[in-house]
């Protein structure tokens, strides 16, 4: 045993963050140990992102900042930065960050003990920036725990193969790789032992798992086999993210069928424009997505949609845009990511004229954003009255919070409850963009 203590920061996606909890396991299975005070570790692993340009560039500053203070107060400590950025910007983030003893991508993650111990020894830097094969096996053992410890993140692909034109993650993290089913099945088990309460299945398109290993329409496989393995047990499943282009009608009966499947479906649409949804190799049309949108309303009119947008894409005209706020309109998504188009390099899309300014690109955010939350104030307002059942994930202050199978928050006035615990509520009132509620009994 060894008291070599190690911080680790993460930044990015859940996807990252629940590599950065199977990291920490295999650390600690190599005799260091964990702790909360990045002042204090021996060694500092920076888990990073490259989606998009301007939270990379932070990190990277984070980052350097955190060594020079540390290095000011005569701290040393070993520092491995890991993950996307690193495997989208190799030497180039060696060059920026030269306190950096170990810099590697996302391939070679589980041997980080063995290159402390290398470079411990040599005293050299090491760098590591293979890209994971399709023949490598993506079988971690890690899934992530949120701090109410209701909800558990388990991955089950890596990387991705879609190559939609503005993104790095399929550079960044190599081909899909399904993790086999018996481990996921193995993984629940445990989870559901842990004391979970809320699963939430994870990919850059679970809708397309299994595809590497063979298996014919995978993730009906899949969710039938979880369905069949613990339809008794008391949680909920859910799975982000669904792709359009692979998400199928089968996927939602299953769902439907379901009593631990929640009723939310996260689809992100990127663009309502088919001009723009083909540029960006999204490999589906504005039809094809209606007429996903409508098939889960029409099945499931309780489940939520949620979506991701990017506005600003290259050569996205006015009237590209005014698609994407009809489309917004047209199926009233229940939550949505929105971003401003990220130039990167490497990515078809960076070779594409981009010559709309900043400032016309802020401009049409916002006025996404703005459209976006008139419609959530009226679904808010639409659920005043109703009854549901509710997860008890929150309790702060004098209030408890829980959300329901389609993903919505309502608050309770009152701390009568315990972490963990499915309530039915009536919702009584909206305000200032949140849904309030009272207990019922039955
Ligand atoms: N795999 C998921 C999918 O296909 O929708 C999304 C994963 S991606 C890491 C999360 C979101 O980041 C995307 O849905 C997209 O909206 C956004 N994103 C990715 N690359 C981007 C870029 N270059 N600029 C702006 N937003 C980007
Ligand atoms: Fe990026 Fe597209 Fe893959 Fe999502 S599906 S990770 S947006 S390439």
């Amino acid at each position: 045993m060894t008291n070599t203590t190690f911080f680790i920061e993460t930044y990015g996606c859940q996807m990252n963050k629940s590599r950065s909890e199977h990291i920490a396991q295999v650390m600690i299975q190599n005799g260091y140990q964990l702790i909360e005070d990045k002042k204090r570790a021996d060694i500092l692993l920076f888990n990073t992102c490259a989606v998009r340009e301007h939270a990379s560039e932070k990190a990277i500053s984070n980052i350097q900042k955190t060594i020079k203070d540390l290095n000011k107060t005569s701290r040393y400590p070993i520092i491995v930065i890991f993950g996307c950025l690193s495997q989208f910007l190799k030497n180039r983030l060696v060059q920026r960050v030269p306190g950096a003893q170990i810099v590697i991508g996302t391939s070679n993650i589980d041997h980080i003990p063995q290159f402390i111990e290398e470079h411990t020894r040599k005293k050299k830097k090491i760098l590591d920036f293979n890209l994971p094969s399709s023949s490598q096996v993506f079988d971690e053992s890690g899934y992530l725990r949120n701090s109410s410890h209701i909800s558990a993140y388990l991955p089950i692909t890596y990387g991705c193969d879609n190559f939609c034109s503005y993104c790095v993650v399929p550079y960044t993290t190599g081909p899909q790789r399904s993790k086999p089913l018996r481990t996921i099945l193995t993984d629940i088990e445990k989870i559901i032992q842990d004391g979970y309460k809320e699963i939430i299945l994870l990919g850059q398109n679970v809708n397309s798992y299994g595809l590497d290993l063979d298996l014919k329409n995978g993730f009906e496989v899949l969710l039938q086999a979880i369905e069949q393995n613990f339809h008794n047990s008391s949680f909920w499943i859910r799975f982000l993210t669904s792709h359009p282009k692979d998400m199928r009608p089968s996927i939602v009966d299953i769902v439907k069928n379901s009593s631990i499947m929640a009723h939310y479906f996260h689809l992100p649409i990127q663009s309502g424009s088919d001009r723009i949804l083909s540029a960006m190799n999204r490999g589906y049309t504005r039809d094809h997505y209606l007429k996903l949108a409508k098939y889960i309303r029409q099945n499931l009119p309780d489940s939520g949609i949620g979506t991701d947008m990017i506005v600003g894409f290259p050569g996205e005209t006015e009237r590209d845009f005014l698609d994407t706020l009809n489309i917004v309109q047209e199926v009233h998504f229940d939550q949505a990511y929105t971003y401003i188009y990220s130039s990167r390099s490497g990515t078809a899309a960076y070779q594409l004229p981009d010559h709309l300014p900043l400032a016309e690109k802020k401009k049409r955010l916002q006025f996404l954003n703005q459209t976006l939350s008139d419609i959530h104030q009226i679904k808010l307002s639409n659920w005043v009255g109703k009854k549901t059942k509710i997860l008890i994930d929150q309790i702060e202050g004098m209030n408890s919070s829980g959300r329901t199978t389609d993903n919505q928050r309502i608050y309770l006035p009152n701390t009568n409850f315990i972490l963990g615990q499915v309530i039915s509520v009536v919702v009584i009132k909206t305000l200032k963009g949140k849904l309030y509620g009272e207990l019922v009994l039955s």
